[in-house]
């Protein structure tokens, strides 16, 4: 089945559109989760929407399952590869429309990379706000797969909030265009839904105009606590900071190895803390950022003087998860989200585990919203290290949870965490986001086996939950 597919998409694609080499194939066996590896079934790189369209088609009238892949930088496994499949790589759909500053918009096509969004609108005075640390080889439709977050997502906030119409190719093959119009939210159903209710080829993003004014600092503290501590006192004097970033002494130990970033040596603990708008409101509000870190604290602050010194302290932060590389020969990388006020909790109980486990934990986080990154650091020739890595990552989740937090904030779902969704979801639930699902999807072709430990055909799926005292409909 796949060789004739491969046929006809060479066909109407042309040839250099297609991989069936094994040898080429294996370039797209993973994303930036490693250890969930499968080589694709067949590659297609389609340059339209028209020929996303066709080839979504081709794969619905064969019954074959196909996958969305931007540029493959995702954490959970979501561009994981179907061995019985078709991946569909966006890479050739890398065009900037439209830029409408007057508007303060631009459309563009989903492989563009994150980065050149901004490079292309700043010469009106925008950039386009949602950062994630791998800006500069992520892909927009990726960002709007996972709804991607970043250090400056504590003020302005995630993708959803920058994206204003998707054009997609639905899971069966039509070409149309959420969020123009009313009626119910498609868009945000869209948005963050992990490539399972359609691929994405054409995004209008909302451009940011250019601040004013941008002040950086870099603040060493003897603890985490302390740390934490600052960033209370930070939110709670009302102060809504573009970033607050938090790496505890092991992610700083990692960074100056890699990068050779310049961050204080002793610090247990840094804030990375960046204020922007207004000239007079940047200026006030800095010193008062100051005087707060020094009272919860710090023991040393480094402003930067200029771009290069900003870009230099940002060096470290942007850098930690490959830089854990050159303290560790494996790591996980976590992703969880906790109330801002649990923070000094949690990092203390993380901190338990990690010395009744033995594994060392480096924490990186968006310290401002409460999203965790912890490192779990192991040692891949070792045996059973990585099962206990595991299990001190669960744990950690597990803290998230109990903590009213969540399993993820911004790495998704893919199929790397879909076992741990019943920690925090009924089957009830997870069943009524499964119809969500079939009603964009009912071949249950679309990047099938993400998100969901139960995957359900369509007609599975109860619409009266049995046992409910009341025959409850949902
Ligand atoms: C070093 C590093 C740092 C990172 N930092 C951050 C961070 O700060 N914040 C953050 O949120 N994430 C971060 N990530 C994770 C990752 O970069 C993001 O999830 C990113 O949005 C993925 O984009 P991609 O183009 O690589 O997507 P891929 O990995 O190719 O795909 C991700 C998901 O999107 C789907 N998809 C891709 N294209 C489309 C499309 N056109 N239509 C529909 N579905 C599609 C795929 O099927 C898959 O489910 C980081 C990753 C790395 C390696």
């Amino acid at each position: 089945m796949l060789r004739r597919l491969a046929e006809r998409f060479r066909d109407r694609l042309g040839p250099e559109s297609v991989i069936d080499d094994p040898v080429r194939l294996r370039t797209y066996e993973c994303d930036g989760l490693t250890y969930h590896r499968a080589s694709p079934g067949l590659v297609v790189l389609p340059g339209s929407a028209e020929e996303v369209a066709f080839v979504v088609r081709e794969c619905v009238e064969a019954g074959v399952p196909y996958v969305a892949r931007g540029s493959g930088t995702g954490l959970s496994g979501g561009a994981l590869p179907r061995t019985d499949g078709v991946l569909v790589v966006t890479s050739r759909m890398r065009r900037i429309l439209e830029v409408d500053p007057d508007n303060q918009r631009a459309v563009v096509e989903p492989g563009v990379i994150n980065l050149d969004v901004s490079k292309a609108v700043r010469p009106h005075g925008y950039y386009y706000a949602p950062d994630p640390s791998s800006q500069q080889i992520c892909s927009i439709g990726g960002n709007v797969a996972e709804n991607s977050g970043g250090a400056h997502c504590l003020k302005y906030g995630f993708t959803a909030n920058h994206v204003l119409a998707c054009e997609i190719v639905t899971p069966e093959g039509e070409i149309t265009t959420l969020g123009d119009g009313p009626g119910y939210d498609l868009l945000g159903a869209f948005i963050g839904a992990e490539g399972t209710l359609g691929i994405t080829t054409k995004i209008t993003v909302r451009l940011t105009r250019i601040p004013q004014a941008v002040e950086t600092l870099l603040a060493a503290f003897p603890s985490v606590e302390t740390a934490g501590a600052a960033v209370s006192a930070i939110i709670g004097a009302g102060i809504v900071p573009a970033a607050v970033e938090m790496m505890d002494a092991l992610a700083i130990e990692a960074a100056e190895a890699a990068v050779a970033c310049g961050y204080p040596a002793d610090a247990a603990a840094v804030l990375i803390v960046e204020l922007d708008g207004p000239e007079t409101e940047v200026a006030s509000q800095f010193a008062r950022v100051r005087l707060l870190c020094e009272e919860a604290g710090a023991f040393e602050q480094r402003v930067a003087r200029d771009d290069a010194d900003r870009a230099l302290i940002w060096k470290g932060r942007r850098s930690a998860f490959a830089a854990v590389g050159r303290i560790s020969p494996a790591y996980i990388v976590q992703d969880g989200v906790i109330p801002r006020t649990a923070l000094p909790e949690v990092l203390a109980d993380i901190d338990r585990l990690s010395r009744e486990s033995g594994v060392r934990v480096a924490n990186v986080f968006h310290a401002g919203d409460g999203n965790l990154h912890p490192l779990v650091l192991f040692d891949d020739a070792e045996e059973g290290a990585g099962e206990r890595a595991e299990l001190v990552s669960g744990a950690i989740l597990d803290l998230c949870i109990a903590h009213g937090g969540s399993i993820t904030g911004e790495h998704g779902v893919g199929v790397d965490k879909a076992r741990y969704l019943p920690r925090m979801f009924t089957e009830a639930d997870l069943d009524t986001m499964q119809m969500v699902r079939c009603a964009f999807d009912p071949p249950n072709l679309c990047n099938p086996g993400k998100v969901f430990p139960t995957p359900r055909l369509c007609g599975e799926i109860p619409r009266v939950r049995k046992g409910s005292p009341d025959g409850e409909l949902f």
